[in-house]
């Protein structure tokens, strides 16, 4: 349920209504809106009755939210959330752009994609420390030498720095060095990991499960939410289907839907999406024209030699190249593409 405060509501009032809602055994959100708060309810103990909060005072009305996921849905915060990411605000009207290799191989390997990267354009830097790979006998990260040079990468170049969290044994030491944190595709319905990331105060970028429906994906980020941490992006980057061509089969359908039903910014990842060098390109445009408020691209400065993804990363030329149409894109559809201040 939400109950939408009066405009002139007193903190002492808001305050009581916070506290009756918890003395019935429910938790508070209050969500401020333009010009108006709210509180959002949630709770596991069955259905609340408006009739508790109806007649007291800074009460202007108690509605019932019908989605499954509440503080993730546009029910009960209309207007679009903006993440700031150490400074970097994504959700907004222009489009931020993330993007490196898929795993932190080597000093020179991260550095050689951060100048490359940042040079065209990006505000983010991706890379993987910690790597959750199918087979073990797969390079399974620098782990924390990784996070240490990806640090060193954004006292370098100033961007800043996501990277995945894979369990909840290493959130602390990823945390520290990251600005957002990238829950993979593996870990979307890891309760324990979304909850662990949800008593945070760190923007965490969701990505959906190989094989989650869209509901699903909101679902995995309302664990977060409703621990108190709203900072979430969610990130499409491809399904399973019958499709063999294509690593995954990039669904640019969820944009529109994820945007309609949530308030939360939506990043699309088309490497992982379509998996083929030559055809994320096309992908990161269409994504872009779909209504994404963001893109995550690998870049490798060497693809052929990357120890991971490399047939799917794009080298440095070609990411300048997509950086350039991505901003035609862009602009046609009445935004722009982020800049990171000099
Ligand atoms: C990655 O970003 O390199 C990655 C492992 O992505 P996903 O979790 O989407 O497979
Ligand atoms: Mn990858």
């Amino acid at each position: 349920m939400l109950i939408v405060l009066h405009t002139d509501v007193s903190p002492a009032q808001q305050a009581a209504i916070e506290a009756r809602v918890r003395e019935l055994g429910f938790t508070p959100h209050p969500i401020e809106g333009a010009g108006r708060t709210a509180i959002g309810i949630t709770g596991n103990k069955g259905p609340i009755d408006p009739g508790h909060f109806r007649l007291m005072e800074g009460v202007a009305e108690c509605i019932p939210v019908t989605a499954p996921y509440k503080l993730v849905s546009r029910e009960v915060k209309h207007d679009d959330t903006v993440v700031d990411v150490a400074g970097v605000p994504i959700g907004g009207r222009a489009l931020v752009v993330m993007a490196g290799p898929c795993a932190v191989e080597s000093e020179q390997q991260i550095l050689g994609a951060a100048r490359g990267v940042a040079k065209s354009g990006a505000s983010l830097l991706r890379g993987g420390a910690f790597k959750p790979r199918t087979s073990p006998y797969d390079f399974q990260g620098l782990k924390v030498r990784g996070l240490e040079l990806l640090s060193k990468a954004r006292a370098e170049t100033g961007l800043k720095v996501v990277t995945e969290v894979k369990d909840t044994e290493t959130l602390p030491a990823v945390a520290e060095a990251a600005d957002l944190l990238q829950i993979g595709a593996r870990n979307m319905q890891n309760f324990s990991l979304l909850e662990a990331v949800g008593d945070l105060r760190k923007p965490v970028l969701l990505k959906r499960g190989m094989s989650s429906t869209i509901k699903e994906l909101l679902m995995a980020a309302e664990y977060i939410v409703s621990r108190g941490n709203k900072q979430v992006i969610l990130c499409e980057r491809g399904i399973r289907t019958f499709e063999t061509m294509t690593r995954n089969t990039l669904d640019l359908n969820a944009v529109p839907m994820l945007k309609a039903q949530s308030h939360l910014p939506v990043v699309v990842d088309p490497s992982h999406g379509i998996g083929i060098r030559s055809a994320v390109l096309p992908m990161a445009r269409a994504a872009v024209a779909a209504g994404a408020d963001g893109l995550i691209i690998e870049v490798h400065p060497d693809p052929d030699r990357a120890l991971s993804d490399g047939m799917q990363s794009l080298d440095l030329p070609l990411f300048a190249q997509l950086m350039r149409e991505v901003e035609a894109v862009a602009r046609a559809i009445g935004r722009s593409l982020y800049r990171m201040p000099a």
